[in-house]
């Protein structure tokens, strides 16, 4: 692995102040942008430039082949939902290098999801996990440890164990939220191995604090940085990213014309899967697939049981 005090312009105070501020590899300098490394380890915006290229030189950032890409998506890992159904819906579980979006009104089984992916992260290959940790983001304190412990149960798994393995972060405002994000980049550099990062819920503090036409371009930048920070993650470590976010209802809207998503066009264009879940029948959930870059739209069913999602 290159040392940081091989980058040019970087000695050993320059490289102090970027371990410092989070950027202790060269990947991680090679994904952030000169305003995000200047402003972050306070060194000029020149330099900052500098350093990022030479970054890129070392990583290879630049045009890759068809091929390459290919061979990056080799790498990919899947997480089970639980949910056979919801899982071949998606093409096999949600995807590391991803951001996944669930969006849906309250209710809807968002945070279920995300507390069930908490957990499958953790199960062996050939059952469906990346036998990785995770790291829980909690923006509207909806993380219950209970409910971790009957779904680990579900798969006979220790109960301690798994709640050991989930890093929780209770975010009190959106600065917090996007700082805590940031800091996922700490406890990978500390040899945790995360490979689930969930952000539940994404947009709510963002839209109690950004309120009226006038705040609503900053909120949408702000928005914009924490959803980089996000896929930085997520490409930078093989990461599979999982966010919600609640949707008002639309009984206007059928299935089709859906998204009056509050992160509006940013979150379009960040989320690489979308997924609409709506109340079913009889504690049934629906689950429609919006958007992927590869695989036709369509529905599912799945059920929110004591023992976590299921069929
Ligand atoms: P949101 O989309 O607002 O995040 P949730 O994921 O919190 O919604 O879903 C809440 C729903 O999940 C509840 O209405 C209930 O139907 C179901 N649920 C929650 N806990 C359990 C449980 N232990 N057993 C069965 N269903 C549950």
């Amino acid at each position: 692995m290159t040392e940081l005090e091989n980058l040019p312009n970087v000695g050993q105070k320059t490289a102090k102040k970027l371990r410092d501020a989070g950027f202790g590899d060269i990947m991680r300098i090679a994904t952030a942008t000169p305003k995000e490394l200047a402003v972050k380890a306070e060194i000029g915006e020149g330099i900052a430039e500098k350093i990022i290229a030479a970054a890129r030189k070392i990583e290879k950032i630049d045009f890759e082949t068809a091929l390459d890409v290919v061979e990056r998506r080799k790498n990919v890992g899947r997480i089970t939902t639980g949910s056979k159904a919801l899982d071949d819906l998606i093409g096999g579980g949600i995807e590391t290098q991803s951001i996944t979006e669930v969006f849906g009104e309250f209710g809807s089984g968002k945070s279920q999801l995300a507390h069930e992916l908490a957990v499958t992260v953790q199960l062996p290959i050939e059952k469906g996990g990346l036998e990785a940790e995770a790291v829980f983001i909690d923006t509207e304190n909806t993380f219950r440890p209970e409910r971790i412990e009957q779904i680990a149960k579900h798969f006979k798994l220790d109960t301690k164990k798994v709640l050991k393995n989930i890093y929780v972060a209770r975010a009190f405002n959106s600065s917090h939220q996007i700082l805590m994000a940031e800091k996922v980049n700490d406890l990978i550099q500390e040899g945790k191995n995360i490979r689930l990062v969930i952000v539940d819920s994404l947009t709510s503090h963002f839209r109690a604090e950004y309120v009226g036409r006038e705040a609503l371009a900053t909120r949408q930048q702000k928005l914009n940085q924490h959803l980089h920070t996000l896929q930085n993650l997520a490409t930078t470590y093989n990461i599979a990213v999982f966010v919600t976010n609640q949707v008002q209802a639309r009984p206007d809207a059928f299935f089709g014309s859906p998204t009056k998503a509050i992160g509006g066009h940013v979150l379009g264009h960040a989320a690489t899967y979308r997924i609409w879940l709506k109340k079913g029948a009889a504690g049934k959930r629906i689950a429609r697939l919006v958007d992927s870059p590869y695989l036709p739209e369509g529905e599912c069913v799945f059920k929110i049981t004591e023992e976590g999602i299921v069929d």
